[in-house]
């Protein structure tokens, strides 16, 4: 039974960032659930340092019969596969899948916490899961993905990937 609904937010800025994420959600639907919604692709400047290439981003939904750090497990794998290489702290990926939402709860454990402690700070977050979860109330802020988006203070701008 595919019992649990997870939100993650997948991003990269190596290689071909397209190819790399249409892969991820592949290897998700294989390894981790049933994906049941992805948003469009989404492109934004990287945030953090400045002095690399833009962002691809893309929200899935999926359920799962995994755990939270099962989950977690998967999603580190798959990083792996795809052949992310971490060469500094938000520098540049293959891909970086990030577990924003998990069902209802409040997860914090070391190496997991949930919901993502950032993900309403930042654009690149807010607006590919607004497409797909706009109603989706946030279990600690308690107030819908879509209310988040319009009171995000973050000035990087997030477009439509359009190729
Ligand atoms: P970041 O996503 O912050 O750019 P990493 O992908 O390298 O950086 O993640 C660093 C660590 O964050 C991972 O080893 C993982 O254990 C931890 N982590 C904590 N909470 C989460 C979460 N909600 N989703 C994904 N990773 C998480
Ligand atoms: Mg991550």
């Amino acid at each position: 039974m595919d019992n649990n609904i997870v939100y993650l937010l997948l991003g990269g800025n190596m290689g071909d960032r397209k190819l790399l994420l249409s892969q991820a959600v592949g290897l998700i639907g294989d390894k981790i659930g049933t994906v049941l919604k992805t948003s469009a692709l989404y492109e934004t400047a990287a945030w953090g340092k400045q002095d690399q290439a833009a962002f691809l981003n893309q929200a899935v939904m999926l359920a799962t019969p995994l755990s939270a750090s099962a989950t977690l497990v998967q999603v580190q794998e798959i990083e792996l596969e795809l052949g992310r290489a971490r060469i500094e702290k938000w520098g540049s990926r293959t891909i970086d899948i990030d577990i924003i939402f998990f069902n209802n709860e409040h997860i914090a454990e070391p190496g997991l916490t949930v919901p993502h402690p950032h993900m309403q700070d930042r654009n690149f977050v807010l607006v590919p899961l607004a497409e797909i979860a706009a109603d989706y109330i946030h279990p600690l802020l308690h107030s819908a993905v879509a209310i988040l988006q319009k009171q995000c203070k973050d000035t990087l701008e997030v477009n439509k990937y359009v190729s």
